[in-house]
């Protein structure tokens, strides 16, 4: 075994190094949660595809560099240590591209990867319902065949960016006397559609960062289904492993946190010595970072030896969450009460974005499946218990 970097993925950490630094915006842009963000974070997504960065890991003509994973890794490193922007596509190119490589016809890989890499259009993932969140075979939207179309009624929520996104990739009910897991179909359709209704719902740092989406007999053409008719859950399963499993979070942007946490630690010894548990959870917060790179690493060489990932993604999608929890957390303890102010308020100093970062931590133990359903994952399919 060598756990050294060959000499060309050093090489491709120097080209991406070099790329960055004559391109990532001096200012940093506006919160991808805003319209005027939003599309500023467009346009850096069409410059990265410009330079063939979009989406390294994909075939060269579909716009990538047919990267491996361990390559991924090593541009994830590059990316994050640049301060570079978030990367406001992640639904499809973390998502949905990686489904619609391994299940999406020809046709539909060349109508909509490239736009997807080139951030013409942006995605939004169409899963939860009022009443599907947790038990998302619970899930009601309608979409009912009438020749070559389907005719989607019903209601989605919880949709990050759509908003302002461009197409949506959801779960539909394809099958009226379905039941559960059964009869659902994976369906892609434009949010401009003719019978939608976007509703913006605020997050708890009073951006609109979700929607609600109506659907009110939407019409979508049967060819923007992937996939079989009623094969839906098995596809979707497979974009809900590679999202807790390996691309959503990459390492590289934890080792970033647990860096700053350092850094603000070193700045702030004596307010932070104040609390003996503060430096323990610094460093622990580092070593979470470390171990959970040096797992994904693991993982990624797994894969590349022709392994699957399966139910285990569950315990990352835990550890890096509550990861991030701890790490941002400590941060508020070391800045004390001016963790609370705005970052550009009189007195803020270098609170930076720590408070955004905080309030946003608290959403990871929710989103991509609560840790509470991992939890059960773990024990039903991981650990063989019986069900609950
Ligand atoms: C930042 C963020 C972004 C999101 N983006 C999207 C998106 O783009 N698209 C999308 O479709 N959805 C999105 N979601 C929604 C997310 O997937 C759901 O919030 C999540 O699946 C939980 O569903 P729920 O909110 O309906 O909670 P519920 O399912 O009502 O759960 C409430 C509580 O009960 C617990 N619970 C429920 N069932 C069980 C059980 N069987 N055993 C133990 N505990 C249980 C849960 O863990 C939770 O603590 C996003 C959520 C967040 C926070």
């Amino acid at each position: 075994m060598r756990l050294e970097y060959t000499e060309k993925q050093k090489k491709f950490r120097a080209e991406i190094r070099d790329w960055l630094a004559a391109n990532v915006p001096r200012k940093p842009l506006k919160s991808f949660d805003t319209k005027e963000g939003f599309e500023e974070h467009r346009a850096w997504e069409g410059k990265l595809n410009e330079g063939r960065w979009s989406m390294v890991t994909w075939p060269k003509e579909l716009g990538g560099r047919g990267c491996d994973l361990i390559e991924w890794l090593i541009f994830e490193e590059e990316y994050w240590s640049a301060g570079a922007p978030l990367r406001v596509n992640q639904n499809g190119i973390f998502l949905l591209g990686p489904t619609l490589m391994e299940h999406g016809s020809e046709e539909q890989k060349q109508k909509f990867l490239p736009r997807m890499a080139s951030g013409a259009d942006i995605w939004a993932q169409g899963w939860s319902e009022p009443g599907a969140g947790s038990d998302m075979a619970a899930i009601r939207t309608k979409a009912v065949r009438d020749g070559d179309h389907y005719v989607i009624s019903g209601q989605k929520t919880w949709s990050t960016r759509a908003v302002w996104a461009d197409w949506l990739f959801g779960l539909f009910r394809t099958d009226p006397n379905s039941q559960r897991h059964h009869g659902l179909s994976f369906v892609l359709l434009p949010l401009k559609s003719k019978g939608i209704t976007i509703r913006p719902i605020k997050q708890l740092n009073g951006l609109t960062g979700f929607a609600e989406i109506f659907f009110d007999d939407v019409r979508v053409p049967v060819e923007n289904r992937i996939g079989e008719e009623g094969a839906g859950w098995n596809i979707a399963m497979a974009t809900a492993g590679f999202e807790r499993g390996l691309m959503l979070r990459s390492p590289a942007r934890f080792q970033k946190t647990a860096r700053d946490l350092i850094a603000l630690y070193q700045r702030h010894r004596d307010a932070a010595d104040r609390d003996p548990m503060i430096k323990d959870n610094v460093m622990k917060s580092w070593m979470g970072a470390e171990s959970y790179a040096l797992s994904t690493y693991r993982t990624a060489s797994r894969l590349a030896r022709g392994g699957q990932i399966g139910a285990e993604a569950s315990t990352n999608k835990i550890f890096w969450s509550e990861l991030d929890v701890l790490m941002h957390e400590t941060a508020m303890k070391i800045l004390g009460p001016r963790a609370e102010l705005m970052p550009d308020a009189p007195d803020g100093g270098d609170i930076d974005h720590w408070l955004d970062g905080y309030l946003f931590s608290l959403a990871g133990p929710i989103y991509a499946g609560t840790n509470e359903i991992q939890k059960n994952i773990i024990a039903e399919r991981v650990l063989g218990l019986p069900r609950a």
